[in-house]
């Protein structure tokens, strides 16, 4: 520091998610010292536990945040897409060539011409982003992988229970708690940290999963399924559950529809059919479902593997909602807690994503345009539409659409742009995703994203990523800790949670914020979007609680009411507002589903290509291959850059394979190896395990390689290690529900190349 000058440090409270963190939001105290962050450490006193803030990206921040790789002003494609040739031009230029663009499109081909990418939660402005849809006209096609990460499930809880609910891993009254393809110590190391730290002796825990995972190395049970047949699995658990007596009778008759009709669908899957689908024996099957119906409070955690398996991942989640209401452990502390709307403070309710999507300005004939609506139902209009008749009669305020619950399935949109069919889809907008790591099927993806049908693919985004060399601009973000937080995570909290900005954007970097509302003001509704800046919006949503931005950000607990419970009495009619359904009742037969034209009962259905359904596949492709799951310290396809601190951790992707499989395929720990479906084939490095199934790979998702060159036909590394080249993403094997792809359950072999 020079001699007289007054150093400006100061220590903020940051809350850490997507980028470059991940969706543990943990709280950290960011020391910024003359506006540049210099230390960043966690919060203990963060109301989720003592525990705060990873040792492996966290040291790590400030040499993310600082990589001179960062996208630091707008970028105009000057040869042809994947050439890496571009002129850096102004925002101003950048964005008013878009709106031009746009609006030039939209005339010729109408406002659905526009489709939208999107993935991590990098922000809070979902909501945000369905009023610029909304406004623009469009049906809202928005693809991403949230129809099969969490997304999908969320939207089948709205159908079946009206309020979202999920699980109570912190709670001092958790007796049971069930994870199902989740690996916590990968996804949310620090929320498994704080319950280990304080109550896992206390705990049955039952892991599921085909992996021997660091979870199921403490389980008391661990059932080591065959992918893809979990919901065979959970309707054998009721089975049991409704055979033996051991469910929750009062809460049945007084809080359930359909529960005869569920009794009656059971009946087809005992425990020993139901071994021979999954590989779990009958008596593990009997002991499970009894330790998790024996001890309650319980909780089914969400873990997205089975999202992630194409036909069965909605009927999954559907089976599990089922456990829940018959064990009674809906609104239960320990429980599945349910996510009522609010917060709500002294009678008012801050502003929700929902209230911000203005979905009212999407006129009916719009709404049927949306890519999806007429196939796959539930997370389209048609299905958002019912759900949302309930949920507002409910609690008298829309129901969000934003990603969480409500979405057009990526595979549409690929097909759409080569095609042209329904319509053609001419523009794009990626934000916050790199689809061509992170979607299904990347040779399709590559082609549409290449197609000149796309006449404007713009992508907002950190780094010069694979899918943003194919761009036409690339607009430097923002990234979390370049903004404020305020949110209610999609609205499938209840709470708001708030931290503010450790440092302002470097060099040009927007938010997200700022995108959406200086791309409206060109296009002509910008009086939409009266708040200048993130802390602006913010104070708005809090306002009506009395609140500023600043004060709850400088809290260490989120903005929170009074919990919600179905008993909870409305004012109104003097009752209990009940589960926001159409009944009003936990509907176990969804007559939601029943509407839209699907079986209103959970069943189980082979995955599309398995030793069952396509043996003759099999002879080929003898191995099963799942792909998908988070490691650690990669979080979805960021951090892979050298010189950040966290690919030095891990520098190569690795594959891993059961030793006894190995020795056959004559494969050593280490060795570079193919792994191929018939889709395609890349390569991975071997790592032997005895923790893994013999007849199952795990091969790690999202790889690409930015040391290698930028241009084609490298694309930094696109093709030699990516997972989604091998994965499937035809409309016909997709969940028939959601529209949801097969990252999992797929056939694959294994050789030395
Ligand atoms: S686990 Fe690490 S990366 Fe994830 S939210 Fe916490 S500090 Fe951030």
């Amino acid at each position: 520091m020079r001699a007289g000058h007054i150093s400006d440090k100061r220590v903020k409270k940051i809350i850490c998610w997507a980028s470059p963190g991940c969706h543990d939001n943990c709280g950290l105290l960011a020391t910024v010292e003359n506006g540049r962050l210099i230390d960043i450490r966690g919060n203990k006193d963060y109301f989720t536990g003592p525990v705060q803030g990873c040792g492996d990206r966290r040291p790590h921040f400030m040499k993310w945040l600082y990589s001179p790789n960062q996208l630091m002003y707008p970028l105009k494609r000057a040869g042809g897409r994947g050439e890496n040739k571009w002129e850096k031009i102004s925002w101003d230029q950048a964005l008013d060539e878009i709106a031009q663009k746009l609006e030039r499109l939209k005339a010729e081909y109408g406002a659905e011409t526009l489709a939208v990418n999107e993935g991590t939660y990098r922000s809070d402005m979902f909501g945000i982003r369905s009023r610029f849809l909304n406004l623009f006209g469009n049906p809202s096609n928005v693809g991403g992988p949230g129809t099969v990460c969490m997304c999908n499930k969320f939207q089948m809880r709205y159908a079946l229970t009206g309020p979202c609910s999920v699980g109570a891993s912190l709670s001092r009254q958790l007796k049971c708690w069930v994870l199902d393809g989740y690996n916590m110590t990968q996804s949310v190391r620090t929320t498994w940290n704080n319950l280990i730290e304080s109550r896992r002796k206390e705990i049955k825990l039952i892991v599921i999963d085909p992996r021997r995972t660091e979870v199921a190395k403490q389980a008391d049970l661990w059932l080591q399924i065959r992918p893809g047949t979990d919901s065979a699995l959970f309707l054998a658990w009721l089975n049991v559950i409704i055979t033996e007596n051991l469910y929750d009778k009062d809460f049945v008759n007084s809080w359930t529809v359909g529960f005869d009709q569920l009794r009656e669908r059971v009946d087809e899957y005992t425990p020993e059919q139901v071994a021979e689908i999954t590989w779990v024996p009958a008596d593990l099957i009997r002991q499970s479902a009894r330790m998790y119906a024996e001890n309650n409070p319980a909780t089914i955690e969400w873990g997205c593997a089975t999202d992630q398996i194409g036909v069965n991942s909605m009927r999954v989640e559907h089976a599990k909602i089922c456990l829940r209401a018959i064990t009674g452990n809906y609104g239960r502390d320990g429980g599945e807690v349910l996510r009522g709307p609010g917060p709500v403070l002294n009678g008012n309710m801050a502003i929700r994503d929902s209230m911000l999507q203005l979905e009212e300005q999407c006129t009916p004939e719009q709404r049927n345009k949306q890519l999806g609506s007429d196939r796959f139902k539930l997370m389209t209009w048609p299905g958002y539409e019912l759900a949302n008749e309930a949920y507002k009669r409910t609690y008298g305020i829309p129901m969000s659409m934003s990603g969480h619950n409500f979405m057009s399935p990526q595979p549409l949109i690929w097909r759409a742009i080569l095609s042209e069919k329904p319509y053609p889809i001419k523009a794009m907008i990626t934000w916050t995703s790199n689809p061509l790591l992170n979607a299904a099927n990347t040779k399709l993806v590559y082609e549409a994203l290449k197609s000149p049908n796309l006449e404007l693919h713009v992508v907002h985004e950190h780094f010069m990523t694979p899918t943003a060399l194919l761009a036409d601009y690339v607009l430097p973000a923002a990234s979390k800790l370049e903004q404020p937080a305020c949110t209610s995570y999609e609205d499938f909290e209840q709470d708001i949670r708030c931290g503010e900005r450790a440092v302002e954007p470097l060099g040009e970097r927007k938010t997200n914020y700022e995108f959406f509302r200086e791309l409206s003001k060109r296009l002509g509704f910008g009086e939409h979007f009266p708040w200048e800046t993130d802390e602006d919006l913010a104070d708005y949503r809090l306002a009506p609680v009395g609140l500023t931005h600043k004060d709850a950000a400088n809290q260490t607990c989120p903005v929170a009411g009074e919990p919600w419970t179905y008993e909870t009495i409305n004012p109104t009619t003097g009752k209990p507002t009940g589960f926001a359904t159409p009944s009003g009742k936990i509907e176990l037969s969804s007559t939601i589903l029943e509407k839209l034209g699907y079986d209103p009962l959970p069943y189980y259905q082979e995955p599309p290509e398995s030793p069952v359904s396509t043996p003759e596949i099999a002879k080929e492709f003898p191995l099963i291959l799942i792909t998908g799951g988070n490691f650690r310290p990669m979080f979805h396809s960021e951090n892979r850059h050298f010189g950040m601190g966290t690919r030095e951790q891990q520098p190569d992707p690795l594959m891993e394979i059961h030793p006894d499989t190995a020795q056959k395929l004559n494969i050593t720990d280490g060795d570079w190896v193919c792994i191929e479906t018939k889709r395609g084939a890349i390569k991975q490095k071997s790592r032997l395990t005895e923790d893994i199934h013999p007849r199952v790979v795990n091969v790690q998702s999202h790889w690409w390689f930015p040391e290698q060159p930028a241009q084609e036909p490298f694309l930094h590394g696109l093709w030699q290690s990516n997972a989604n080249v091998l994965t499937m993403d035809d409309p016909d094997i997709c969940d028939p529900i959601s529209g949801g792809w097969c990252l999992r359950a797929l056939l694959c072999k294994v050789y030395k190349p």
